[in-house]
């Protein structure tokens, strides 16, 4: 999607902190981390959010699950929390599907 800011990071219009990449997804470092850790891992394709997801495209969910389990292995985490907001008053602010995997310090249930 052209005015997309996820697209255009994807595309290399816009630089990130590239944390892994294949055919279908893309991870990055988030601009402003909650966490000592905290990257997001979002499809190629552009998806709206968790609530755009169905058969057709489900598949990229499940691989961008199997991604963050292999980067956590990676990068030695064994306790990390895994977020996607939907919608404006769960704080979504980027409009193309995207999972947060954040870690490094303790964190409180319910979130806020
Ligand atoms: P959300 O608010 O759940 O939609 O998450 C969007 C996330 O994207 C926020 O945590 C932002 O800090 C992050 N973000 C926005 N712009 C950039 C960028 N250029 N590079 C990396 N992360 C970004």
């Amino acid at each position: 999607m052209s005015d997309c800011l996820f697209c255009k990071i994807i595309a290399g219009d816009i630089p990130s902190s590239k944390v892994y990449e294949d055919d279908l997804c893309f991870a990055f470092n988030d601009i402003a981390p909650q966490a000592p850790t905290h990257f997001l891992v979002i499809p190629k394709a552009h998806i709206g959010s968790v609530s755009e997801v169905n058969g057709d495209n489900s598949a990229v969910v499940a691989h961008i699950f199997e991604v963050i389990a292999k980067i956590a292995k990676e990068q030695g985490m064994d306790s990390y929390r895994v977020v996607s907001n939907i919608g404006e008053q769960a704080g979504q602010s980027v409009f193309h599907l995207h999972f947060h995997v954040l870690s490094g310090r303790d964190m409180t249930w319910p979130p806020g």
